[in-house]
């Protein structure tokens, strides 16, 4: 049997209720075979990135321990967007869920398909203080601490919604 993986999953949509994409996406990563849900944020909400004229985006992190290869849980969250019916209409453009694989154990994963940690995460808001809200120990595959790179994130327009 393979080693469970420690990994973080970040959630966006800001489309077709947001609120209700994240909570049921939040119940899908929990299904998942070969998946544990060890742990979830609050719901965040954010001005978009790029394009202004779209809806705020709802924006939340999980942790989930795994057996499965890299490759094969990015199948699963694409997998799951697909069912959320995203339709990609252009870059950073309005979706209805956006499922980013952030980090995977201490891996760092450069394939055509994969950039792991996440090639932007580090600067964005509404990863970085979801993130520490369930794992403010949380050290990077090269040593970053998180709380380094939450001091020099503001927070910006991030605002937690639910408890
Ligand atoms: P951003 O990457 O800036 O958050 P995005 O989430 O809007 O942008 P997508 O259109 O969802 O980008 O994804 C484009 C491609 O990114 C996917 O087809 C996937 O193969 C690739 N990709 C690379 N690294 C990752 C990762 N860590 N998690 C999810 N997808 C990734
Ligand atoms: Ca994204
Ligand atoms: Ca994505």
């Amino acid at each position: 049997m393979m080693d469970q993986v420690r990994c973080f999953i970040g959630l966006g949509s800001n489309l077709e209720d947001p609120v209700n994409q994240i909570e049921t996406a939040f119940k899908e990563l929990a299904e998942l075979e070969s998946c544990t849900l060890q742990n979830k944020s609050s719901l965040y909400s954010s001005a978009p990135v790029g394009p202004q004229d779209q809806p705020d985006f709802v924006n939340a992190v999980v942790e989930l321990e795994t057996s499965l290869d890299a490759h094969a849980l990015l199948d699963k969250l694409q997998g799951i967007e697909q069912a959320h019916q995203r339709i990609r209409e252009r870059h950073w453009g309005p979706r209805t869920l956006d499922l980013d694989l952030l980090l995977y154990g201490s891996e760092q994963i450069n394939t055509e398909r994969l950039t792991v940690p996440h090639a932007f995460m580090k600067e964005r808001s509404f990863v970085l203080y979801p993130l520490s809200e369930i794992n403010p120990e949380l050290e990077f595959p090269d040593g970053t601490p998180l709380s380094q790179l939450l001091v020099a994130c503001p927070m910006g327009t991030l605002s937690k919604i639910r408890v």
